[in-house]
């Protein structure tokens, strides 16, 4: 039974995952599809961008630096350099 899973291996063109909002396939050909990869349209482009902003997804990395109390090394010379 020569019907063992082999990724790669018989298909010329490797199938795109499906969308990740709406669970469709991906049309992989197109530059309309290139620019909505990796969703199906560009409507679960902006369902996922909308996730974004929800806060739904957590964003890796360190959280952003405050600069609410900046040392005062350089104050007082703000607009002097629009002279001459
Ligand atoms: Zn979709």
């Amino acid at each position: 039974m020569p019907d063992a899973p082999v990724p790669g291996a018989s298909s010329p063109k490797p199938a795109a995952p499906p969308c990740p909002i709406c669970g469709k396939p991906v049309p992989t050909e197109g530059a309309a599809a290139a620019r909505v990869r990796p969703f199906c349209s560009a409507r679960c482009a902006d369902v996922d961008l909308g996730r974004w902003f929800g806060g739904a997804y957590a964003i890796p990395g360190p959280p952003p630096e405050l600069d609410e109390d900046p040392p005062d090394s350089s104050a007082g010379h703000a607009g002097a350099r629009y002279r001459g």
